[in-house]
């Protein structure tokens, strides 16, 4: 059976933050990986709150980025979305996203952040950098283009993990569909059709 019995276990939540626009599969693979490796019950996948108004006019609406993200997972009954970012509004900090996903899974919960290679180097400068360690594990995954190295965080709440390596980012795919070009087998199918449904990436506004 399971190492955890769900009636005694400690829950073991993996959370994956992005703005997802669009998610693609270096992101669920990241996600699949560290979920497998930690063991965890359940990965939530959190996609950020709208930026304020105009301060970078190029992210795709917040509904539109949930919605993307919930066909990518929705197959997958270890995946979850949460709309705390979405729902909170303005920009998102991790640590507001930390603590009030603490607040859903309760104390005892084990979660475990995860981060591409590009990010993870950046956590120092994030808001409550020295909070966030003890709110959760840190996982950082590598990432083709980037280093992944550990550098000046606390090496007892960050660990490195290797995933296959995706070198996929979503301005690759942003810049594929304005171009004209395919991004199947880059996004789940679902949502290359969510794409071209909603018209999202084309510099003309009809689709
Ligand atoms: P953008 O190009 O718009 O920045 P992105 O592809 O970097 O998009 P994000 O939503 O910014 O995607 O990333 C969310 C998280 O997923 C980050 O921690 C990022 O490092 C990680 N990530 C994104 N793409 C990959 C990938 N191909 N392999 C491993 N980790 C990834
Ligand atoms: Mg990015």
């Amino acid at each position: 059976g399971n190492r955890f019995d769900h009636y005694d276990a400690v829950m073991r939540v993996g959370i994956m933050g992005g703005t997802f626009d669009p998610i693609h599969h270096g992101h669920l693979v990241a996600a699949s990986e560290v979920a497998d490796r930690f063991g965890l019950d359940q990965v939530v996948f959190v996609p950020t709150g709208e930026p304020w108004q105009k301060s970078d006019v190029s992210v795709s609406p917040a509904e539109d980025r949930y919605l993307m993200t919930v066909i990518a997972t929705a197959s997958n009954p270890r995946f979850t979305v949460s709309r705390v970012d979405i729902d909170r509004g303005g920009p998102t900090y991790t640590v507001d996203t930390l603590r009030d996903l603490r607040r859903t899974y309760g104390s005892d919960a084990e979660m475990f952040f995860i981060t591409g290679a590009d990010a993870l180097s950046k956590i120092l400068s994030w808001k409550d950098a020295d909070d966030l360690f003890s709110l959760a594990h840190f996982v950082g995954v590598t990432r083709p283009g980037f280093d992944l190295s550990a550098e000046h965080l606390p090496t007892n709440t960050v660990s490195l993990i290797q995933v296959p390596a995706m070198a996929i980012s979503s301005t690759d795919c942003r810049r594929r569909v304005e171009a004209g070009k395919p991004v199947w087998y880059l996004v789940p199918d679902g949502v290359v059709q969510y794409i071209n449904k909603r018209g999202l990436y084309r510099k003309v506004g009809n689709n």
